[in-house]
């Protein structure tokens, strides 16, 4: 078996044409996790070869628009290929606060298509088969494949004032990928992320930043993100392997740019190996990227 990790999405709100929303893809031979799934999740995921009727689960993290918004062309094309390829529903993973009724109310939102796709060639309604669990503070598993080789834990994170945060730890037979969502720093993702073999961690360069944005709304924002020198420090205590980072505040766009990322990282004390996230960039879990 072989399981992979690919950066579905490595940007943040601002749109950058070389990094598309939120998101992460785990393939485990045919099972396909995404991890979120913000602006172009659905391009990139045909970039990796992927269509929305392979994912055996998209994995939610938390509602914030730049990981969501996508959950409604994975939703809509999944179902409008159905004739093709009969995998029906898509199943969603999320906590369950806000999540059934942003679900609901996404399909609504597209009412009249659907109306009108059923009067002609579709069979039924969109549907999706909701996995939604109470967010729980100690991790706890949310998903397990039919073949009962793949799980996934989720546990809550520090992304307040958003309530409902998770982190989720996949498991396969060939390791284990932890991919943190949105969060600051927390004991919660070091407890979820102990024993890893790769981590795809948000990374917000707020420790270097933080002259530049004092006073300025940037300073809010980046207050419930990851600071990378703090990351590094966290990787290192718990010995973390490999780190990959994403959701990269502010993009990095030269490769000096994006070896700050590490040089935080080792700031921060950590020595194991960084993958300063691309787009569509693979990681292989257990053996040689
Ligand atoms: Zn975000
Ligand atoms: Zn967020």
């Amino acid at each position: 078996m072989t399981t992979t990790v690919t950066l579905t999405g490595t940007g943040v709100p601002h749109p950058d044409a070389a990094r598309a929303g939120a998101g992460v893809l785990i393939s485990c031979d045919d099972i396909h996790l995404q991890v979120d799934a913000g602006r172009s999740t659905t391009m990139r995921l045909a970039q990796a070869g992927v269509g929305p009727h392979e994912l055996a689960a998209l994995l939610i993290t938390h509602l914030h628009s730049d990981h969501v918004t996508d959950v409604a062309d994975l939703v809509l094309t999944r179902w409008v290929q159905d004739h093709l390829h009969r995998t029906g529903p898509l199943p969603v993973v999320a906590p369950d606060g806000r999540a059934p009724a942003f679900v609901a109310n996404l399909l609504d939102a597209f009412a009249y298509d659907v109306e009108v796709r059923v009067r002609h060639v579709q069979e039924g309604p969109p549907e999706v088969a909701g996995h939604w669990f109470a967010t729980p503070d100690v991790p706890k598993e949310v998903w397990r494949s039919s073949c009962g080789r793949v799980v996934a834990e989720a546990v809550r994170v520090r992304h307040e004032p958003v309530e409902d945060a998770v982190a989720y730890r996949v498991t396969t037979p060939d390791g284990v990928v932890v991919v943190s969502g949105d969060t600051r720093v927390c004991d919660e993702v070091a407890d979820l992320a102990r024993g890893a073999d790769v981590v795809v961690h948000e990374a917000c360069r707020a420790s270097a930043l933080a002259d530049a944005v004092r006073g300025t709304r940037f300073e809010t924002i980046f207050s419930y993100h990851a600071d990378t020198v703090a990351l590094g420090e966290m990787a290192q205590r718990i010995g973390i392997p490999h780190l990959v980072l994403t959701h990269l505040i502010p993009a990095p766009r030269t490769p000096e740019q994006e070896a700050e990322y590490e040089e935080d990282l080792r700031r921060g004390g950590y020595r194991g190996r960084v993958t300063v996230g691309r787009d569509l960039a693979v990681v292989t879990v257990g053996g040689p990227a």
